[in-house]
């Protein structure tokens, strides 16, 4: 038994409006992925462990290829 997230592993498709423009964002992966490329302009309560998020979430950053706008969601991760 596995917790795995749906998104991650392409059981799933996420659809995300972009509140800025209403354009279909694009899910840019995980987010801890962005850390190795990004964390030293992160501030650090992002860059560290999450204090309290519950490890059956997979935080995938979405994005609008219309405006640029970007947006932190926490899939649930489900049992495989
Ligand atoms: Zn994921
Ligand atoms: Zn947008």
């Amino acid at each position: 038994m596995d917790l795995v997230c749906p998104l991650c592993n392409g059981l799933k498709n996420m659809e995300v409006s972009c509140m800025n423009c209403g354009e279909k964002m694009k899910d840019g992966g995980l987010v801890s992925d962005y850390y190795d490329n990004y964390s030293p302009y992160l501030p650090i309560s992002i860059t560290g462990k999450i204090d309290g998020r519950p490890s059956s979430e997979c935080v995938h950053l979405f994005y609008c290829p219309q405006c640029g706008k970007d947006k932190r969601i926490a899939v649930e991760k489900e049992i495989l």
